[in-house]
């Protein structure tokens, strides 16, 4: 009888061995979780030592789904080594997330060689399953899908899709050095800093991006609490 791929033990083995190097010291535990209900994509909690991962959020050929996969292993391991759990307010812990999730995979680009292959693939595959921004809209969740799919598209050298309105378009040059100081900021409290100005300049109060935010969570499926990086920030 077949065993779908990340049910062979070989495999199961190698991503986890896998996942737990690529943490560096002290590694949490790490799991596949093929249920979306259970896992939507992937999580890094801090209170269970635990890092989770969907093999089959993407939908792929087998070999596609396992290098994927490893991209994911690769990002919450980046939360493992450099995010630091703290409480937010649900909304600006959106924001905060966003640009973290950018943040870490940047330390992570820079830190191993090896990895960055796979850190490209996963950016190339969630800007592929992005969608075009509307310059009909005024609602600033456009200026926080921009930057969302901006990390992406700045990475793999593609021009974001679609564009924002004009009055977004001011608010996403106001709030853009904040932005690009949250991606290459020393740590996850200067990111959260960032964050809260972000949120408050937007007026943001709830998100709808209509996009998958960021490997943790589906921000306009999932209600702001469970699949976080960290169940210590709610
Ligand atoms: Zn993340």
């Amino acid at each position: 009888m077949d065993v779908v791929w990340y049910e062979r033990e070989d495999v199961k083995d190698q991503l986890l061995i896998f996942g737990r190097g690529i943490q560096g010291v002290s590694p949490f535990d790490v799991i596949l979780e093929p249920d979306p209900a259970k896992c939507h994509s992937g999580s890094c909690s801090f209170t269970d030592r635990r890092i989770t991962v969907n093999p089959t959020l993407f939908s792929a050929p087998d070999r596609e789904q396992y290098l994927l996969t490893k991209g994911l292993l690769v990002h919450e391991a980046g939360h493992r080594r450099h995010t630091t759990p703290l409480y937010l307010p649900p909304i600006t812990w959106e924001i905060a997330n966003i640009l973290e999730d950018e943040r870490i995979e940047n330390r992570m680009h820079e830190e191993f060689i090896g990895v960055q292959w796979l850190i490209m693939k996963l950016a190339r595959r969630f800007y592929k399953d992005s969608r075009h921004l509307d310059p009909t809209s005024e609602s600033p969740d456009e200026v926080v899908a921009y930057f969302l799919q901006l990390r992406w598209a700045l990475r793999i050298g593609q021009p974001v899709k679609g564009a924002l309105s004009p009055l977004n378009q001011q608010l996403w040059e106001e709030i853009k050095p904040l932005v690009f100081d949250a991606w290459h900021a020393a740590n996850t409290e200067s990111v959260n800093q960032l964050a809260e100005e972000i949120t408050e300049i937007l007026g943001l109060t709830r998100l709808e991006t209509g996009d998958q935010s960021s490997p943790e969570r589906n921000v306009s499926n999932t209600p702001p609490s469970g699949e976080t990086i960290t169940s210590e920030r709610k």
